[in-house]
């Protein structure tokens, strides 16, 4: 177990950025463990949800900006929906997300580009196309093998579609992202 000297490294401004951003209360969390007992994803994190929470209490910013859970983390909502003190986890896994963005601190390969290729696609398509993120995906990274086995596994549950779905309100959901550049630019 990491024994952790919050005196030294216990950064304040980094709660409080937090707690600004996603409108929770960081100290609320006791600790009771439900949003990781909830979570579809433990078996995927390097720090459990609750670890995150706990964390975040004690100011670890590089921790966890750098974790892989924030980028894992598929905002199912589930440990919000369980935590008994009404904290919006899965709201602040957002946070932290952006953060890592904005402060450097995300990885540009891996989960990072896996993340931007799916936004991409809902920007162009109003929602996710899976075999133009997949595409998108091995071209930077150029991971293709490692893959290849998912394959045979989900074309027969006709999960990987060969062209977009379109949608009513693909133009609606285009706007939102230009709403949104546009704000970050202000
Ligand atoms: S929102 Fe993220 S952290 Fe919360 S339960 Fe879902 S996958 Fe886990
Ligand atoms: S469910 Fe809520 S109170 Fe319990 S550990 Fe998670 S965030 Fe903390």
């Amino acid at each position: 177990m990491d024994v952790i000297d919050i005196h030294a490294s216990c950064d304040g401004d980094f709660i409080a950025a937090v707690e600004a951003e996603s409108g929770q209360q960081i100290a609320e969390c006791y600790q009771c463990g439900n949003c990781t007992a909830g979570c579809p994803f433990t078996f995927a994190f390097d720090i459990p949800v609750s670890q995150v929470m706990r964390l975040l209490q004690a100011g670890q910013k590089k921790r966890l900006l750098t974790c892989k859970s924030i980028w894992l983390c598929a905002t199912c909502e589930s440990c919000t929906t369980r935590c008994p003190n009404n904290i919006d986890v899965a709201r602040i896994m957002d946070v932290l997300r952006h953060m890592a963005r904005r402060e450097g601190y995300a990885s540009e390969r891996g989960v990072k580009i896996f993340w931007d290729a799916f936004l991409d696609s809902v920007e162009k398509h109003g929602r996710s196309f899976e075999l133009g993120i997949l595409t998108t995906y091995i071209a930077k990274t150029g991971r293709f093998w490692p893959d290849m086995g998912l394959g045979p596994k989900i074309l027969p549950k006709g999960k990987l579609g060969f062209r977009p779905h379109e949608i009513q309100g693909q133009k609606q959901i285009a706007r939102i992202f230009d709403k949104f550049r546009q704000e970050q630019r202000s």
